[in-house]
């Protein structure tokens, strides 16, 4: 059995790697799919993000779904044979923040691939995972792993959905067209929006914006002015999602809503200069999102329904033996949007 671990920053190996029997409360998990996400990528470039570093060892991946193949004592949710997404989530349920209500905030969280905690929480990019039985959630029937692979960005977008209040007849603006971005048109689409743009650095991922439901694009190296006529008249969008991380498209944003409109900042980057005029002027609301909780088998079913199609993203398969070629090829925004392993 083998693993994908990464070691430092440009030193991702495929290693063996042991996947013990189920004990109680457990089950083993032989995985399909797994996409390879924006956090992996940092750790593969950077060896983290922001304060987060690896300092030991650790398989990455969190986007995975496969198939049960063996169970502990105590596990009825699943048997052997069925196919599952795996919850990369794990909320404690007893800390201060689980006990009101907080679970995505959980002080004792334990993320799959995150390098938050020291010991690292390992990942799940491995031919076969041993883990609690709460994170495997049955594929209803019809939903490949191969889709149920997106269920994790999903359920992130349709936390941030819920951050933005309700998008029935809203005119929405996504900033950075990642996987995120992305599939943040298609949730808005999903939920009602009337009209959505999509706007990125460079053209080619913007096409993938346009076939998940974007009804405009723009790409900003060639028109940088673009979001200005949606400044005009004190702003045009209800919401903006802003998935890049950047601080300009979050500049760009609170100058494209409307008076009133809500900036939900998704993407993750280093620091941004906001300006105040622009906040208060307008009465906007800049609300965070993170991650997600009950999303997840709401995504589940959302793909199993087939309400939403993930397969315009999905630029390759790739065996998991040859993980570093899957690692570049994902890193390369003008040629690739979602990379999944194969194993
Ligand atoms: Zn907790």
């Amino acid at each position: 059995m083998t693993a994908v671990v990464i070691h430092a920053a440009h030193d991702l190996r495929v290693e063996p790697h042991a996947a013990p029997d189920p004990g109680p409360g457990e089950v083993r998990i032989r995985i399909g799919r797994g996409g390879i996400c924006g956090s992996d990528l940092h750790y593969y470039h950077a060896g983290g993000f922001g304060t987060v570093r690896v300092k030991q060892p650790m398989v990455l991946g969190h986007e995975v779904a496969g198939t049960v193949e063996a169970i502990g004592p105590g596990v009825t949710h699943v048997a052997p044979g069925d196919e599952v997404a795996v919850n990369p989530s794990l909320p404690c349920g007893t800390c201060a923040q689980c006990q009101a209500g907080r679970p995505i905030h959980c002080t004792e969280m334990r993320f799959l691939g995150s390098a938050m905690r020291m010991p690292h929480v390992q990942g799940a990019f491995r031919s076969a995972f041993t883990c609690e039985a709460a994170r495997a959630v049955k594929l209803p029937l019809g939903l490949s792993v191969e889709r149920a692979a997106f269920a994790e960005p999903l359920s992130v977008c349709l936390h941030a959905a819920s951050q933005a209040g309700p998008l029935l007849g809203a005119r929405v603006l996504v900033t950075g067209a990642g996987p995120i971005g992305v599939l943040c048109v298609a949730v808005a689409r999903l939920a009602g929006a009337r009209e959505i743009v999509a706007t990125d650095l460079v053209p080619e991922p913007l096409a993938i914006a346009r076939a998940m439901g974007a009804d405009r694009t723009h790409a900003l190296q060639a028109e940088p002015d673009a979001l200005a006529a949606y400044a005009a008249g004190k702003g045009h969008f209800d919401v903006a999602f802003e998935a890049s991380g950047a601080g300009a498209a979050l500049v760009g944003a609170l100058a494209a809503i409307r008076p009133g409109g809500t900036v939900v900042q998704v993407g993750v980057g280093g620091e941004a200069s906001v300006p105040l005029s622009a906040l208060v002027a307008r009465e906007a609301r800049l609300v965070g999102t993170f991650r997600f909780h009950a999303e997840f088998a709401h995504a589940v079913e959302v793909l199993a329904a087939g309400r939403l199609d993930p397969t315009p993203m999905l630029t390759a398969v790739v065996p998991a033996a040859e993980a570093v070629r899957a690692f570049d090829l994902a890193s390369d925004r003008r040629r690739a949007m979602k990379v999944q392993l194969a194993f």
